[in-house]
């Protein structure tokens, strides 16, 4: 039996990025995952796929629209291959998938391919697909199995024409009505990128605006905007049933007054959130605890109620994020080490990856209201930089918000193009507890978009911004 300092179970973004610092550190590992590639659902079937697909139909629609206006004239017509524009996707991931394998070979990471399932706390039997279960020793075991779509109890994914992401991403045609349940980031990301193909889209949320977790000035922009490309919204819905009825789609809600609204169309996204996977991990037999959430119980170090076995990313609490998973898996390669690494989850960005982008990092201005802490806001429209005008995306702000007595940032939201790319200065100054007045004097390039968080810095501190 082959027997390792530490082995992994899930090769995420999670799983294989503690693996790898696992073995820079010098333990002997394995890294065990159910799919035959590697990358779990952010290389295969989330962030890299579902990017890949935004910047395709980015490019498409700019084609049919903005183009003309640059003074760049298409003669034939535009012709959309929705064939091609999966298949390159799904090249994308090949490469992808095939760089974490790279990785593993490099760093001298043992993989194994099959299910992972404890024998007890010291024992991982694997099963593949096909041959012989084998069974491997680890000392230290961290679990990384991620997260699948979670669902309505009502409603029967048939996943062909009441769908996830997983099937939206590899659809192959273009819907004529795309219903979405759910105003989050799945349902927004993949609206936008079928609206730009050409889709009737209708986003149905359960609350009164969407990103309902992001800073509220940014759900009501992205919400403008997305209204301005042709997405219908109806918020304040209650999902009460999905049928098929024939080659449609049928979904019954129930809007704020209690009436009944019906909505039809050839495909439903349902993307009301993902749910923790811990199926067939046999957790139990190695006393590892699994809450009522589903999620596998973690203490601050990111243990399991069995002190040798560590779980990280979509699989315990905390915002379901790539680069939390992959925060976590080098915290706890590093804390088996004997280190003391440290995350501030905080300062965690999160991003929507619609256009306009959306990106934020720390708190909220209804989290600060609803802990009674007394700040300042200084906000800066995107429409005001001469970069945005030069490129023409025009849409979004960029919004600080400082302690009212120390002018410590205490959050910053942005709405606006490359806001993904943006976030990370904010990051950085929050990082080392900067104020407000450190960003608006520190020399930002011109013209770039990132004036605009100087400018929203100007704003929160005394001094007033300079281009309103
Ligand atoms: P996962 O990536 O889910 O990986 C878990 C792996 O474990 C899987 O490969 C699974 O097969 C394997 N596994 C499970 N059980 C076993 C077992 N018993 N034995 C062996 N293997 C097992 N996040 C972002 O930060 N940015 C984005 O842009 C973004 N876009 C997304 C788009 C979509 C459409 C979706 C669905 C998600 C997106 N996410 C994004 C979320 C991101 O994908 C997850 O947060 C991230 O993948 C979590 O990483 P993980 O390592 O915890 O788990
Ligand atoms: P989400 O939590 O972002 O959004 C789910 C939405 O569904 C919420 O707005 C919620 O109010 C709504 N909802 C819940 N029940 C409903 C109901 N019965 N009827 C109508 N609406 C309902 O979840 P998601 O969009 O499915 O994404 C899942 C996870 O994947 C998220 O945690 C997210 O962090 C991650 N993800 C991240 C990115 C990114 O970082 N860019 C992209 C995609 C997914």
């Amino acid at each position: 039996m082959k027997s390792y300092d530490v082995a992994v179970i899930g090769s995420g973004p999670g799983g294989y990025v503690a693996a790898i610092r696992c073995a820079q550190l010098g333990m002997k590992t394995a890294i065990i995952e159910k799919y035959s590639t590697m990358g779990g659902t952010c290389l295969n079937v989330g962030c890299i796929p579902s990017k890949a697909l935004l910047d395709s139909s980015h490019h498409y629609e700019d084609t049919i629209n903005s183009l003309e206006e640059h003074g760049i004239e298409v003669p034939e017509g535009v012709k959309l291959n929705i064939k091609k524009m999966i298949e390159r996707k799904d090249t994308v991931v090949e490469t992808t998938t095939k760089g974490i394998e790279y990785l593993m070979n490099k760093n001298k990471i043992d993989t194994y391919q099959g299910v992972g399932s404890f024998e007890d706390k010291t024992h991982i039997k694997i099963t593949p697909e096909k041959g012989e279960a084998e069974t491997i020793e680890a000392k230290k075991t961290i679990i990384a199995t991620g997260s699948k779509p979670a669902s309505l109890p009502f409603i029967e994914i048939d996943k062909k024409n009441i769908i996830t992401s997983t099937e939206l991403l590899s659809l192959g045609e273009v819907p004529k009505h795309l219903m979405v349940i759910g105003g989050g980031v799945i349902g927004l990301e993949l609206g936008q990128v079928y609206r730009r193909l050409g889709a009737e889209v209708t986003v149905i949320e359960y609350m009164d605006r969407i990103i309902p977790t992001m800073d509220k000035d940014q759900s009501k922009e992205l919400r403008k905007v997305m209204r301005k490309q042709g997405v219908k919204f109806a918020l304040s819905h209650q999902v009460k049933s999905v049928e098929k009825k024939g080659k449609e789609v049928l979904i019954k809600a129930e809007d704020k007054k209690g009436k009944e609204v019906e909505f039809k169309g050839d495909y439903c996204l349902v993307s009301v959130g993902r749910k923790p996977y811990t199926e067939g991990l046999n957790a139990d037999k190695a006393g590892v605890k699994i809450n009522d959430r589903g999620q596998i119980e973690v203490n601050e170090k990111l243990q399991t109620s069995t002190e040798n076995i560590y779980a990280i990313g979509d699989v315990v609490k905390g915002a379901m994020l790539a680069h939390k998973a992959s925060d976590e898996g080098i915290f706890v390669a590093e804390t088996i080490a004997g280190q003391k690494p440290h995350i501030d989850y905080n300062l965690i960005p999160g991003v929507v990856y619609t256009w306009p982008e959306v990106a934020s990092v720390g708190k909220t201005e209804e989290q600060l209201k609803k802990d009674k802490v007394e700040y300042k806001a200084g906000k800066f429209a995107m429409r005001a930089l001469g970069r945005s005008r030069a490129s023409g995306d025009i849409d979004g702000f960029v919004k600080i918000l400082a302690d009212k007595e120390t002018d410590e940032i205490l959050g910053a939201h942005i709405v606006g193009a490359r806001a993904a790319d943006m976030i990370a200065e904010l990051v950085v100054a929050m990082e080392y507890r900067a104020s407000a007045e450190d960003i608006a004097l520190i020399s930002h390039a011109h013209p770039t978009y990132s004036e605009a968080i100087r400018e929203a810095a100007m704003d929160a501190t005394d001094s007033r911004p300079i281009h309103i």
